[in-house]
C-alpha cells in the first residue's frame, strides 16, 4: 500500500486532511478517520478513482464530521500528523535537542522545543511560509501586469482565501499554503487582477487569464467540492464565485 497524495477537503465547512491510499488488496473503497494521521484516510482499490473516494466521503459527511469533531482539531498539528503544504503531505516530526523553531525539509516539518508549543510552532511556520510564498507570487504577478499592491497581508479567515481592498491591500488566508499550488496561483492571480478592476467584468477576466493559467482547474476543484470550504461557505463568497465560474 502506498500513499498517493494528501488533499484538503471541506467536511461540513471545516477543512480536513484526506490521505488517499492505493491498495492492491482492497476490494472496495473504504473510509476511516485516523487520529494518528490527523485526518481522513480513503483507501482506493487499484482501479477506483479519487473522485469515487470523495463521493464516498460526501455520503458519510455527518459520520466523518462527528469523528473529526471528537479529535482536538480537524487538522491537528501533532507529532506524526500529515499536513499538506501546497497540497503535498508533510509529516510533523519533533526534533528533541536542536534549536531553530520549525522548518520544512524533505517531506517533513521539523519542530524543536517542548511538546506543548509544537502546535503553535507548526502554525507559525506555516504562516511564515504562506507569507513568503504568497507575497512573492503576488509581487511577481503584479509586476507582470504593471501593478503595485499597497501591501500583502495574511489573515486567519475561514470563509475567504483572498481579498483585494479598494486601497490596494491584498489579503490572503494563511491556510492557502495548504492548498494545491494551482489553487494558490489562481487565487493570487484573481486578487491581483482586482488591483486594476474591482469587478468581475470582461476586462477583469481578460487580465486574470494573463496572470494565471489555472482558472478552469481551480473552478473545477470548487465545483467538485474539493474546495467547497474556500468557495462556497458564506453567502457573499458563494455569490462572488458563482459569478466567477459563470463568466466567460
Ligand atoms: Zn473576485
Amino acid at each position: 500500500m502506498n500513499e498517493l497524495v494528501t488533499e484538503l477537503v471541506p467536511v461540513r465547512g471545516e477543512l480536513a486532511s484526506v490521505a488517499f491510499k492505493r491498495s492492491a488488496r482492497a476490494r472496495k473503497i473504504s473510509l476511516r478517520v485516523d487520529a494518528a494521521q490527523g485526518g481522513i484516510v480513503i483507501t482506493l482499490p487499484m482501479r477506483a478513482s479519487r473522485k469515487a473516494g470523495l463521493s464516498l466521503l460526501q455520503t458519510h459527511e455527518d459520520w466523518v464530521a462527528e469523528r473529526l469533531a471528537s479529535m482536538p482539531q480537524a487538522l491537528p498539528f501533532v507529532a506524526g500528523a500529515v499536513v499538506p503544504i501546497s497540497g503535498v503531505g508533510h509529516v510533523i516530526t519533533p526534533v528533541s535537542d536542536a534549536r531553530g523553531g520549525a522548518w520544512v525539509a524533505e517531506g517533513r516539518i521539523y519542530v524543536t522545543g517542548s511538546p506543548e508549543f509544537l502546535s503553535r510552532r507548526v502554525a507559525d511556520c506555516l504562516k511564515r511560509l504562506a507569507k513568503q510564498k504568497l507575497t512573492a507570487m503576488a509581487a511577481q504577478k503584479a509586476r507582470q501586469a504593471g501593478l503595485n499592491p499597497k501591501s500583502v497581508r495574511m489573515k486567519d479567515t475561514r470563509t475567504r482565501w483572498g481579498s483585494c481592498a479598494p486601497d490596494g491591500t491584498l489579503a490572503f488566508c494563511w491556510r492557502l499554503i495548504l492548498a494545491p499550488e494551482f489553487v494558490q496561483d489562481y487565487v493570487v492571480g484573481h486578487e491581483v487582477a482586482h488591483l486594476r478592476h474591482m469587478n468581475h467584468g470582461k476586462h477583469f477576466w481578460a487580465l486574470t487569464e494573463t496572470l494565471t493559467a489555472h482558472r478552469a482547474a481551480a473552478s473545477a476543484a470548487a465545483e467538485h467540492d474539493v474546495l467547497g470550504h474556500v468557495f462556497r461557505r458564506d453567502q457573499k463568497t458563494r455569490r462572488q464565485h458563482d459569478e466567477c465560474a459563470a463568466a466567460d
